[in-house]
């Protein structure tokens, strides 16, 4: 590498360079000037020490002053005395090419950090038109029938009771939706802990087919298991909250599946590490084109029938949180016709001693 390979000189190296050019040439034009022998040599002397102090003071103050006022500006965070010195005196000063690229780096993760703020203000803005759409309807419904009611139809014994019975499921309806709310904003600022113990994840199961016995009568569907898939399968998790996860996707099946059908819980062993689980229905399904999206807050892929069923639009959007917060993955395959199916991925869980 070269001398003058400026990519790594230090100001101390090119004052030195240029008080060394600068009072050669001064010595040289005195050598042919000047009788007296050691006045080159003094001439030289001197302005190699004046010119390399002047450079070296220069270079000092205004470039490297500069520079640190940029990292001062681009890194928000205080140096202590102790790492002043680190990096004064140990650490090998930086090029202006060194100091360049630091600044694109940091450009091009402001402009990265920018980017998400714009998606997450566009976020914030859907969220909220969302909201209030799903507001409106139960609003409006108990409005028009508190008003039709005080309005003279509270006396008229054909209408009143089921005008209240209608108002008490738009009440309801937004009950589920506080509570769906409350619940997605509780997971998502972390206040919730995820507390993880070992259990048998097809009890669970059970017990949430259990919930959900009436239900599946009414609607004449069967609660399965997979063939070959029933052998007790240890889990680590929170076991309230997968609860939950499963509540939601056999909610969903039973809400969106075909009379006469059936859902088949599989439970399966991945890996040395991992459990898979899904709940499978052979209900109208989702048309490819909504597959990727159909874990977003609100998001329906049936708009009408989803209304009508009275879902909050939030269930698979809680299922993801929770599934995410255990540091697992959930998915969904699903055909027009054939059917859906929701599986997650759980950390194997530990047999305890005591068992
Ligand atoms: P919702 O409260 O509307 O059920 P979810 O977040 O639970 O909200 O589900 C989002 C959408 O996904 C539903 O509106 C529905 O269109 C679709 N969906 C969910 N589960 C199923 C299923 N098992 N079969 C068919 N469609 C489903």
């Amino acid at each position: 590498m070269s001398l003058l390979d400026t990519k790594n000189l230090s100001p101390r190296l090119l004052s030195f360079i240029t008080a060394l050019i600068v009072s050669s040439v001064n010595a040289l034009f005195i050598l042919f000037l000047h009788p007296l022998w050691y006045m080159p040599i003094v001439v030289f002397v001197l302005t190699f020490i004046t010119t390399y102090w002047l450079y070296y003071y220069t270079l000092q103050r205004f470039i490297y002053r500069k520079i640190k006022l940029i990292y001062k500006f681009i890194y928000q965070i205080k140096a202590t005395k102790k790492e002043e010195f680190f990096y004064n005196n140990i650490l090998p000063q930086k090029s202006i090419e060194e100091v360049s690229e630091d600044v694109q780096k940091w450009a091009m993760q402001r402009s990265i950090e920018i980017d998400m703020l714009k998606a997450n203000e566009q976020f914030r803005k859907e969220f909220l038109m969302n909201l209030a759409h799903e507001l409106r309807t139960p609003i409006f419904s108990i409005q028009g029938y508190v008003d039709t009611l005080l309005g003279g139809a509270l006396e008229d014994v054909s209408v009143n009771r089921k005008f209240l019975t209608n108002t008490s499921k738009s009440i309801d309806r937004l009950v589920r939706l506080v509570d769906d709310l409350d619940e997605i904003s509780k997971l998502e600022s972390g206040k919730i802990p995820i507390i993880q113990e070992s259990f048998i994840i097809q009890e669970l199961i059970r017990d949430a087919y259990e919930e959900f016995s009436l239900m599946a009568k009414d609607k004449n569907i069967a609660l399965l298991f997979k063939k070959g898939t029933e052998r007790p399968l240890q889990v680590y998790a929170d076991k309230q909250k997968i609860k939950q996860v499963l509540v939601n996707l056999i909610e969903n099946a039973l809400k969106y599946g075909t009379e006469g059908g059936t859902i088949t819980a599989g439970c399966y062993e991945m890996d040395e590490r991992h459990v898979y689980v899904e709940i499978s229905d052979d209900g109208p399904g989702i048309a490819e084109e909504h597959l990727s999206r159909i874990f977003e807050r609100f998001y329906r892929a049936d708009r009408s029938r989803s209304r009508t069923i009275g879902g909050t639009g939030l269930g698979l959007a809680i299922v993801k949180h929770i599934v995410e917060a255990h540091g697992q993955t959930v998915n969904v395959r699903s055909k027009i016709g054939v059917g859906s199916s929701f599986g997650f991925t759980l950390e194997k869980g530990h047999i305890s001693k005591s068992n």
